[in-house]
């Protein structure tokens, strides 16, 4: 397949308004009232919206419970923190890679605030772990990622996706890049999230629960960026659109699914009360079909149709006004013109 082109800096031959997502003309000037993708500024605005500042939350009531905590409930923290700082880190600088890629420059523009999001989400394990452990420890926590078997295996899994498109970038790779993409924003969080809000169910730990659900609203809206460019890609490149690749987005999300479980049995398991390790099993499940659905694409799993964690519900933010966002399909998107701009 052919090797993708990288978007110029400038192109004096080309439109403001891209011609196509890869390998398109773009002059990569952004103007977001001359766009390709009616949903791009939308998303744009919500994610702006978002914004928020790690060291503005308090974290006194934090440093006052850590040492009531458990042992396993310190260490369980200590772990998923460990982990998130690897897959921020990692997101932030795949996020530019392929952005790299993106001939249109309002979805150039949308990858440069999810990486600066992903800055922001580092800040704020930093943030946290400087609030509650001496700076060996904090230091200590952020080599979690060389050392834990398990978390080898996970990080690996995506990197060597993301690694696969960067050596050698064609339209297939970028998109199975993708699909790690969604499975790391969009799947590898979330037995952390559970846990991070198992607890603030029980009372604690409320500043560090604050970061978790800001960082968890973020993440969705970078599902919906990178679902959306999945989708737009398979609509201007049907090539690409094959059951082989439908069958590759299950697969990979079968995986993905018992390396996520593995993870959530190691960290949480039925260990802690008000969850239990069957429980976590099914919610992954839930989560890998609900994504490859978003993605366009046949649920993996039999079942799982629901979030059987109801009470998650209470703690995840994901700005309902959009809740018709996947539903609508690429090919029945309106107008530029007809897109709410002047709402706005
Ligand atoms: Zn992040
Ligand atoms: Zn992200």
């Amino acid at each position: 397949m052919a090797e993708l082109q990288r978007r110029k800096l400038y192109d004096i031959t080309a439109p403001n308004r891209s011609t196509g997502i890869i390998g398109g003309q773009s002059s990569n000037i952004l103007n977001w009232d001359d766009g390709r993708f009616p949903w791009a500024y939308p998303l744009y605005k919500n994610m702006l919206r978002n914004f928020w500042i790690p060291d503005e939350v308090n974290m006194a009531g934090d440093v006052k419970q850590w040492p009531q905590l458990s042992e396993d409930e310190r260490d369980t923290f200590r772990k998923i923190i460990g982990l998130l700082a690897f897959l921020d880190s990692v997101q932030t600088d795949y996020s530019g890679k392929a952005a790299a890629y993106l001939t249109d420059s309002s979805l150039s523009a949308l990858m440069s605030v999810l990486s600066f999001q992903e800055v922001v989400h580092n800040q704020s394990y930093s943030y946290v772990l400087s609030s509650l452990v001496p700076k060996a420890e904090q230091d200590a926590i952020f080599e979690y990622w060389r050392d834990l078997p398990l978390l080898r295996d996970r990080n690996d899994f995506i990197a060597n996706g993301y690694a696969a498109f960067t050596k050698d970038p064609t339209p297939q790779t970028f998109l199975e890049s993708i699909v790690y993409d969604v499975i790391l924003e969009g799947l590898f969080f979330y037995c952390g999230f559970a846990f991070f809000y198992n607890m603030a169910r029980n009372g604690k730990m409320l500043g560090t629960n604050t970061m978790i659900r800001f960082i968890n609203r973020d993440e969705e809206l970078h599902v919906r960026l990178f679902t959306q460019i999945f989708r737009e890609l398979l609509a201007e490149h049907p090539e690409l659109d094959t059951a082989e690749n439908r069958e590759f987005v299950r697969e990979t999300f079968r995986r993905a699914a018992e390396l996520e479980i593995a993870w959530g049995r190691h960290i949480v398991g039925d260990r802690f009360d008000g969850i239990t390790a069957g429980e976590l099993d099914a919610y992954v499940r839930f989560m890998a079909n609900k994504r490859v659905h978003e993605l366009g694409i046949d649920r993996p799993f039999d079942g799982y149709r629901r979030n059987n964690l109801r009470w998650i519900k209470a703690y995840e933010d994901n700005d309902a006004g959009k809740t018709d966002f996947f539903e609508s399909r690429v090919t029945a998107y309106k107008k530029a013109s007809d897109n709410g701009f002047d709402e706005l």
